[in-house]
């Protein structure tokens, strides 16, 4: 029986999304076409082909992308069985099945596609859903069919070279509970390790393919800190001079703030770390489990062990205030992260998605508007109208400030802050010293910005 697996977005890596569960379904004798959408488009051929459909859905600018694909499928072979799998599958079930999918599967999803691929082989009844977590024996993920990885996101370094990047996860889901994090409602706070070897023969297998650095995708790759450095300390002994970045939450940076000469001596060119606001009042409605002070104490360890921090920030909630924002800016000037920061992340706007625990908050739940299917996200607007229309003047200006250095676009940002607080130009917070270039993935788009690839859908 053939099987299509199809991707549409994953911040520019190549999917581990398709190449796990290839992987899981060519050892059980199914063919196994695999299609990342975000890299080129697909054909009707190769859609009609298929008795099974899978589309993964990791995130939510793959699941709004995901729609059309999903009723392509359904027009040009409505025999072929489509299931969606992924983090944002059982976020999304009812809209999926209102669309015409017949399974749902997440988070952890390999065991159940093969059950489900298997039924269908035998002619029986697939099951509708079933969106457990429960713990896999993961194998090496198959990357057979994938574009190549110089067809994805690389790294820049400071000096303008580019490494081909390849991408892994070591885990998935994460054992915290950030009110706003897509993975809570699926993971209630678990988190599920791939072993050290399969990780291990994923890297290699890369590093054969040419890359020169990974990208790990675990959502916090300090939840087993046991386990994540006998994967760098192995990555470097295996691969030296491979290069590797991670995601580190700003409690963790502080709570082993003793590994870190570690990463860096093991090859990570820098740590993302979900910062996502510097007011206290913000961060304990996101229930983030940090504070501003402890982001200042995580950005002096990371500089202090040579380890450059690349913060992501939502810094429009329903609780921004216009100075709050100008705060904001301020405090990443003042801690010399202006070259640390994408753009984008200074226009990020709070996504209030399905089943959301956002949603448990009264002052949340009072501002929203009815759900909306085109966003897939309960909209919601700002009491004061000035901090909606800054968040629309931003995300132009970074659009229209896209080529520019990233002091460039900062300074413009911050321009436009300091005019909705009523300050004069040379009120704005600048940089205050000489911006230094971090090495950074070159597609820095996040879930709540549309990426400006073409999408083969
Ligand atoms: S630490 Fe990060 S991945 Fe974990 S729940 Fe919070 S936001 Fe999500």
């Amino acid at each position: 029986m053939r099987v299509l697996l199809l991707s549409t977005y994953e911040l520019g890596r190549q999917p581990f999304g398709l190449a796990s569960p290839a992987a899981w379904l060519r050892r059980e004798g199914f063919d196994v076409d695999v299609v990342d959408t975000s890299r080129g488009p697909i054909d009707d051929a190769a859609l009609a082909r298929a008795a099974l459909v899978g589309v993964h859905l990791q995130m939510h600018t793959a699941t709004r992308l995901a729609g059309p694909l999903i009723a392509r499928v359904r027009r040009v072979n409505p025999k072929a069985h489509v299931c969606c799998f992924g983090l944002y599958a059982p976020l999304n079930g009812e809209w999926l099945q209102a669309e015409g999918v017949g399974s749902i599967l997440g988070g952890e999803y390999e065991a159940d596609l093969v059950t489900l691929a298997a039924h269908l082989a035998k002619g029986q009844r697939p099951p509708a859903a079933a969106t457990g977590v429960s713990r896999l024996r993961f194998i090496q993920p198959d990357r057979r069919g994938l574009p190549p990885l110089t067809a994805y996101a690389r790294v820049e370094m400071p000096d303008g070279s580019r490494r081909v990047a390849g991408a892994t996860d070591a885990s998935r889901g994460c054992k915290h509970l950030c009110r706003h994090c897509p993975i809570v409602p699926v993971y209630q706070g678990r988190f599920r390790v791939v072993p050290v070897d399969v990780v291990m023969a994923d890297i290699t297998a890369q590093v054969a393919a040419g890359a020169a650095h990974i990208s790990f995708g675990d959502p916090d790759f300090f939840n087993g800190p046991a386990h994540a450095m006998a994967i760098v300390e192995r990555l470097a002994r295996e691969h030296p001079g491979v290069s590797y970045d991670v995601t580190i939450k700003v409690e963790h940076l502080l709570r082993h703030a003793q590994l870190l000469p570690r990463l860096r001596d093991t090859g990570c060119l820098f740590v993302t770390s979900a910062v996502e606001a510097v007011d206290d009042a913000v961060l304990e409605k996101l229930d983030k489990g940090h504070t501003r002070a402890d982001v200042e104490r995580a950005a002096g360890l990371c500089r202090g062990a040579g380890l450059p921090m690349a913060p992501t920030f939502v810094p429009f909630t329903p609780w921004t205030s216009v100075s709050g924002y100008l705060d904001l800016i301020d405090t990443i000037a003042r801690l010399d992260l202006v070259g640390h920061v994408a753009p984008i992340q200074l226009a990020i706007r709070l996504l209030v998605t399905a089943r959301s625990a956002l949603l448990d908050l009264p002052d949340v739940r009072s501002r929203l508007q009815p759900f909306d299917p085109s966003s897939l996200t309960w909209p919601w607007q700002h009491d004061d109208p000035r901090v909606d229309a800054l968040q629309r003047r931003i995300m132009d200006a970074v659009s229209e400030t896209r080529h520019a250095p990233r002091a460039v676009a900062f300074d413009v940002i911050a321009r436009l802050a300091a005019e909705a607080a009523g300050l004069p130009p040379d009120a704005a917070p600048s940089v205050r010293n000489p911006v230094a270039a971090v090495p950074r993935l070159n597609e820095p788009w996040y879930c709540c910005a549309e990426p400006d690839a073409e999408m083969g859908v």
